[in-house]
């Protein structure tokens, strides 16, 4: 596993990783002992200085005497050069305090470098830190919420601080990227992952939002989402379309893993009653996965969803998406017309913006031009202008299709026709020597001429641009290294049957269940489509305002349904009836 991230606005703290072994082993005597009870005497006011945040309180007593009440000479010298009862001993300076691994592990290294604090020493519920500035309540507030612990500040010069910082961090951070960056390190993939493995059982925030992270994008999840509830947490990948659970870790470090990804994220972590939007980027086997990062207030603490965005995932074919060879070739005659209006349609989630994006991808040549809107851009395509929406700078698909007509495209792809004004605009776009692809939410193809009337295109409009619809859901595909024959239950069959009208006879299979799939019996998905191309028959139908029923009845004379093409994936094994059935359960199949 190899996985790094980095905080995109501030590239500068790529330089910075936890690295404890630096510090860790080295430290020992009498001074480390002192120096801590000394800071800790110190804290025990600053601790409700920290609780309570009032500034006024913070009273700055840098007693000579630790916890035992003995004396102590090194604090004098910490605190500014006094010699105090210690006189005589030697003068001792940051640099020569040892750092107990667990305090380096306790706290970000990029929070740490950003706020310029060190972690000295964890004891009693209290992290005790070394500060130039004490007192600062949102660094104070900060650390309470990263680490669950009480805060106590130690002040110490500006300049011994970050010595110290680059002396307990910087070392073992040039080793980690090295062992985490693909291109450095291609050989020690093995040592990588044990590297992390490691990593993750030692009990820190980061490891755990590192985990949390390279676990979701190893079992290809397209969301991380985490739930609090009153005394739990729930962690939770989307793999395939579904929800799946994993062990959530303890409530008790919510606050500090939101908090954790909210630094990555470039949020504000002292805001959690707002909902916020961040951004990660992040390094994955030389992948760049982008995460978009989004909090909701709930009564018991921040809900976050991740969603993983793969950015130069390599597109699909038609028939690796899941269309034959027959209907591939229906599809780029229709497509490759030099103009008219293409659709693909379905609920969310059920591939279209892909199918789309892998057409577009091969019918790109360096003549056409291509524009996309998009709201947002999940994928890059080479040689294509790809435009975001941004609704809250009223940047819609609306306004901002008409800016791209005036750019002279070839073939513009809309990310979603949602109104009858950017409906009437990719229409006229049609009509006018332009290629144009989008995306409406029905459920089957003849549904799409339905939905264009209802937002108020009229009929001729239509029966004159469009040259077909795509509909499409994903079904899982059975997992290769569990799948094992499965007799077919007959209500089952009689259900399926009933419903689409194609015969469920053959050989069909099931997973069993396994590591490899998450004991789920599905790995990855497939499309199941129905392409109807727009001929004239169909054309004067739609002139004609005919309903849904009589369009479908036609287009189902000459044009595989989704049911199907869904059959006949399960008689080839590659998924099963129960799958079928759970995508049809809704309203697939009328
Ligand atoms: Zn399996």
């Amino acid at each position: 596993m190899v996985f790094f991230y980095k905080m995109v606005t501030t590239p500068s703290h790529r330089q910075f990783r936890l690295g404890p072994e630096r510090c860790a082993g080295m430290a020992t005597g009498d001074f480390f002992r002192n120096f801590s009870g000394i800071a800790l005497s110190n804290l025990s006011i600053l601790r409700s200085a920290g609780s309570s945040l009032s500034s006024s309180s913070i009273k700055r007593d840098m007693s000579k005497v630790d916890s035992e009440g003995q004396l102590d000479p090194a604090a004098a010298d910490l605190n500014g050069g006094r010699s105090g009862p210690g006189q005589g001993a030697r003068r001792q300076t940051l640099a020569q305090v040892e750092i107990p691994a667990e305090a380096v592990r306790a706290l970000p290294a990029d929070f740490v470098k950003q706020r310029r604090i060190l972690p000295l020493a964890l004891r009693d519920g209290t992290i005790e830190i070394a500060t130039a500035e004490p007192g600062n309540r949102q660094v104070i507030e900060d650390i309470r919420l990263l680490t669950g612990l009480e805060v106590g500040e130690t002040e110490v010069p500006a300049g011994e601080i970050l010595e110290k910082l680059a002396q307990c961090y910087q070392m073992t951070v040039e080793k980690m990227i090295e062992d985490l960056n693909p291109e450095g390190a291609a050989a020690a993939e093995g040592k990588n992952l044990h590297d992390i493995e490691v990593m993750a059982n030692e009990p820190t925030v980061i490891n755990l939002v590192n985990l949390i992270i390279s676990e979701a994008i190893r079992d290809r999840a397209s969301d991380i989402h985490i739930v609090p509830f009153e005394d739990t947490m729930q962690l939770r990948y989307r793999i395939d379309g579904l929800l799946q659970e994993n062990p959530p870790p303890s409530k008790q470090l919510h606050a500090a893993l939101i908090s954790r990804i909210k630094i990555m994220a470039d949020m504000n972590i002292a805001e959690r009653y707002l909902p916020q939007d961040g951004h990660i980027q992040i390094n994955h086997r030389g992948v760049r996965v982008d995460i978009r990062v989004g909090t909701l207030p709930t009564i018991y603490g921040e809900a976050m969803v991740l969603r993983l965005l793969e950015k130069n995932a390599k597109f699909l074919t038609a028939q690796e998406l899941g269309l034959d060879e027959e209907r591939t070739a229906l599809l780029y005659g229709l497509v490759q017309k030099p103009h008219g209006l293409f659709l693909a349609t379905g609920p969310t989630g059920s591939g279209k913006t892909t199918t789309l994006y892998s057409i577009l991808k091969t019918v790109y040549t360096p003549e056409k031009k291509i524009v996309t809107i998009e709201d947002p851009v999940e994928y890059e395509l080479p040689g294509v202008a790809q435009i975001p929406v941004r609704p809250t700078r009223n940047f819609t698909f609306a306004n901002g299709l008409r800016s791209i007509l005036r750019q002279d495209p070839d073939m513009i792809m809309v990310g979603e026709i949602r109104d009858s004004e950017t409906a009437e605009i990719a229409i006229r776009a049609a009509l006018t020597g332009h290629q144009v692809f989008s995306t409406l939410h029905t459920n089957d193809s003849t549904g799409a001429v339905t939905r264009l009337l209802d937002m108020g295109v009229e009929a001729f409009l239509i029966s004159s641009s469009l040259e077909g619809v795509l509909a499409q859901r994903l079904v899982r595909r059975i997992c290769a290294q569990c799948k094992t024959p499965a007799p077919v239950q007959p209500a089952i069959r009689e259900r399926l049957e009933s419903l689409g009208g194609a015969r469920v006879e053959g050989t069909f299979y099931a997973g069993r269940g396994c590591e490899e799939c998450r004991n789920t019996g599905y790995r990855g998905r497939i499309g199941i489509f129905e392409l109807l191309a727009i001929d004239t028959e169909m054309k004067e139908l739609i002139l004609q305002k005919r309903s849904n029923a009589e369009l479908k009845a036609t287009a189902q004379r000459g044009m595989l349904t989704m049911h199907q093409d869904a059959i006949r994936k399960a008689v080839a094994g590659i998924t099963s009836l129960e799958e079928i059935l759970r995508v049809s359960s809704g309203d697939l199949l009328e």
